[in-house]
């Protein structure tokens, strides 16, 4: 092990990683990037020091972003992810055969060009021809779109830099229009634990535009308190009684079991979102 590497949630809280190699790094127009080999978890793409994803984790989140959306919908065919450019999202999105095309936003074409590289375990489904990558600002793009699709998903990095806008009223209002009339959107939510006051504005700003929201949470160990929430928006389908309970696809998180424990609350976020 030659290097230290410090996350900082603040000034009193860090996590200590240890590095085997530091792969690559470059300041981006948007961010600095870094793909790093640490010791626990693998290979990991970092962004303004924020670790994204590991080799070794990615499954946890990845699998659970997009398999709870596309199995509640009884027909996705038409998916939007916004960010997610280490494309593991994509990965699992593709895996169901009733989708026919995925566009994908990212801001930043470097992070695709770098998780390409040192991450093909995760970036694997760049080549699918359903998949249209397109580099552009979500926030932006999302204000075109009406009833075009069947679920968004925002694979967004921490609200931070040029991701703030990814967690606003105006943006959620936006992915509403964006969606077809039975549409689903879902969207990583941070940490209740250390930044519950967050999570619940974001959760009320889904709510003032969806009849039906729900948060869910997922254990991500390289995410700082390991414990993580995503929140989804929903026109019509309820997550917790329509979803699919056999479903036909090879994951190693998903389980159609979790899909519906993932909505089982602890009691103190229950009170945080009345
Ligand atoms: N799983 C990760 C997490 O929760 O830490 C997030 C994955 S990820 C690679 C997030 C991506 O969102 C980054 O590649 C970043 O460039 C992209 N992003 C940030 N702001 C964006 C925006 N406004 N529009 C599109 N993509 C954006």
């Amino acid at each position: 092990m030659s290097y230290q590497f410090v996350e900082e949630h603040s000034s009193a809280y860090k996590v200590q990683w240890g590095i085997n190699e530091v792969l690559y790094s470059e300041k981006t127009p948007y961010q600095n990037l870094s793909i790093v080999d640490f010791v626990e978890l693998g290979r990991a793409l970092v962004l303004d020091d924020a670790v994204q994803t590991t080799i070794q984790d990615e499954f946890y989140y990845h699998e659970m972003i997009a398999h709870v959306p596309l199995f509640t919908h009884p027909d996705p065919r038409d998916v939007l992810i916004i960010g997610g450019g280490d494309g593991g999202t994509a990965r699992e999105v593709l895996k169901h055969k009733s989708v026919r095309r995925v566009d994908l936003v990212e801001i930043d074409e470097r992070v695709i060009a770098a998780c390409k590289k040192y991450l093909p375990e995760i970036s694997c489904s760049f080549d699918d021809p359903r998949l249209n990558v397109i580099i552009a600002d979500g926030v932006e793009y999302i204000k075109r779109p009406e009833n075009e699709y069947d679920v968004v998903i925002i694979d967004s990095s921490d609200p931070v830099g040029p991701a703030i806008e990814l967690f606003s009223k105006d943006f959620y209002k936006d992915v509403y229009h964006s969606l077809r009339p039975d549409g689903i959107m879902v969207a990583q939510t941070d940490s209740p634990c250390f930044n519950a006051k967050f999570f619940k504005e974001i959760f009320f700003s889904i709510s003032a535009q969806f009849s039906l929201t729900k948060a869910y949470l997922v254990c991500v160990p390289s995410y700082i308190s390991g414990f993580w929430s995503f929140t989804l928006g929903s026109k019509k389908y309820n997550p917790v009684e329509d979803y699919r309970k056999e479903p036909v696809i090879a994951t190693r998180f998903y389980t159609p079991e979790l899909h519906k424990a993932s909505f089982v609350l602890p009691r103190f976020i229950e009170e945080l979102l009345k």
